[in-house]
């Protein structure tokens, strides 16, 4: 499932290509995905100027010169194709069979096209228009807490979030009313990274410990990020290959196996929290 660096890595794959373009030859397939296409979604898309690719959370955003914004949630298995190139893979998978793209469209910039199809096996994903003047009040947006990787997130903003709270601190990482876009890999990987146990209750854990919280989160992000944007350089370059993101992760999906940290006898470990695989070193991560 893409998470947010994945996300950030197709709005950078998309952004030289959109931004600026008038959009033509709008289509899709039908009627919905997760949700309905809004209604004469394809006449409102035709036409409009992308001013700009944005990101929140894990939706893409492309405010139009129309005054509305359209939107884009990848789901599970969304992606994206430039002229027919794959814009990242989020997991071993088959190439994209035709009956699976469900939009297509023509991006047209100082007189040359280039085709941007939508393609998603699963459907989870979703498209939207939304006016851009309320985006901030919509139901997908409103109450979303601070970017990660944007300025309101901070250590101190994690203690405000997290004071007196019971809850655990793994759990509460992923309220995406304290923090956005925030999925559960980074989570487990940005706790290892700063030596925090997944089991301590977050109003418990010191201001020094979430400051090195917040560095950690945004280390591990804009890790993927670059390892994502290498990967789709490479991939741009590669011919008939099938890219996909590799990413190393110190403790996720790595149950049973060494912890890799320096002077570190220990073991992953693999319990469940608030439903979710909570993957960590119980011997770095003491508390
Ligand atoms: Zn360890």
């Amino acid at each position: 499932m893409p998470e947010l660096p994945e996300v950030e890595t197709v709005r950078r794959g998309l952004t030289p290509v959109l931004e600026g373009a008038r959009l033509s030859r709008v289509r899709i397939n039908r009627p919905d995905l997760r949700f309905p296409f809004p209604g004469r979604f394809v006449e409102r898309l035709e036409g409009a100027t992308v001013l700009r690719i944005d990101r929140r959370a894990k939706y893409l955003l492309a405010p139009l010169s129309t005054g509305e914004t359209w939107i884009t949630h990848l789901g599970m298995t969304g992606r994206f194709t430039l002229d027919g190139t794959l814009l990242g893979e989020f997991e071993e998978a088959a190439p994209i069979a035709g009956k699976h793209e469900h939009f297509s469209g023509c991006a047209i910039r100082d007189g040359a096209a280039t085709r941007v199809g939508y393609a998603d096996a699963r459907r989870f994903g979703f498209m939207g228009l939304i006016s851009s003047d309320q985006i901030e009040t919509h139901p997908w947006f409103a109450g979303l807490g601070p970017e990660p990787l944007g300025n309101g997130f901070s250590g101190a903003h994690l203690g405000e979030a997290f004071a007196g709270k019971k809850q655990n601190i793994k759990v509460s990482l992923l309220d995406q009313r304290i923090v956005a876009g925030l999925g559960n890999i980074y989570v487990c990987e940005a706790l290892y990274r700063a030596r925090i146990s997944p089991l301590v209750a977050a109003g418990s854990v010191s201001k020094a410990r979430l400051e090195r919280l917040a560095t950690e989160v945004r280390n591990v992000l804009n890790d993927a990020i670059a390892a994502g944007g290498s990967t789709l350089r490479d991939f741009a370059n590669a011919e008939g290959g099938q890219g996909y993101f590799q990413h190393r992760f110190d403790v996720y999906g790595r149950e049973g196996e060494p912890c890799r940290g320096e002077n570190c006898t220990g073991v992953v470990a693999r319990i469940v929290q608030g439903g979710r695989s909570t993957f960590y070193c119980p011997s770095c991560q003491k508390r």
